[in-house]
């Protein structure tokens, strides 16, 4: 771990409950060198974190609380959800696994969840969906919340081969391609998980 590194004017290390390297870059990026956002492998934390709420809330404070509790360290956590209105926000907070809990069974699948997603969306004329990040944030003894929605509509067919996850098939509102045909700057500009960081770092500017 740099530990020093890791210190903000105040001398507190703040840890983004990850271990996703894109996530972290993006995050750090966002976050500007105020703060040096240190990742889980930063600070030897290997297991898998419970996530286990029914909520996107509780799954982003769980983690963020686990990391406090066994390693004493401020911290962030995130957790993302695809909530789809003609399936009443169904995937939502079970959207990395739609899936495997729901169709095939392919776990941890894209191809698979976006095939589940555009199956059960075959017969609704109701396209609309968002996708809802929630950043929980312990800073200090104090829990914070942050949201960051991104509005638009699942299209019928694939398109565009950029990003991860349901990029192909989510066409965020007010443009005419999909997260899948835009850059990575376009996209973090306008999406759910740039938004709720950029909420974050406007609290964490006076810091
Ligand atoms: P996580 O909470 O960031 O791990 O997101 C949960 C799941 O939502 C991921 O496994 C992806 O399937 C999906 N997801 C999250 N963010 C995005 C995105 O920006 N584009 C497409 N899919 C996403």
């Amino acid at each position: 771990m740099t530990t020093n590194n890791s210190l903000n004017s105040k001398g507190s290390a703040l840890v983004f409950a990850t271990n996703n390297a894109h996530k972290l870059s993006e995050v750090r990026q966002i976050l500007g060198d105020r703060f040096e956002v240190v990742g889980l492998a930063d600070i030897g934390c290997h297991e898998d974190i419970p996530e286990n709420a029914e909520t996107l809330e509780g799954n982003a404070i769980e983690k963020a609380r686990y990391v406090k509790e066994h390693y004493g360290l401020d911290c962030f956590a995130d957790d993302t959800g695809l909530e789809v209105a003609a399936l009443g926000g169904a995937p939502g907070v079970h959207t990395a696994r739609y899936a495997e809990l729901f169709g095939s069974g392919i776990t941890h699948d894209s191809d698979a969840n976006m095939k589940l997603l555009l199956n059960n969306l075959e017969k609704k004329s109701d396209r609309s969906a968002r996708f809802r990040t929630v950043i929980a944030l312990i800073y200090q003894g104090d829990e914070y919340l942050f949201e960051g929605i991104c509005e638009g509509e699942i299209v019928a067919e694939r398109h565009g081969t950029e990003g991860f996850g349901y990029d192909p098939v989510f066409r965020p509102k007010g443009y005419d391609r999909c997260f899948a045909e835009m850059t990575a700057d376009e996209k973090n500009a306008i999406s759910h998980r740039g938004r709720a960081t950029q909420k974050l770092a406007e609290f964490l500017k006076d810091k």
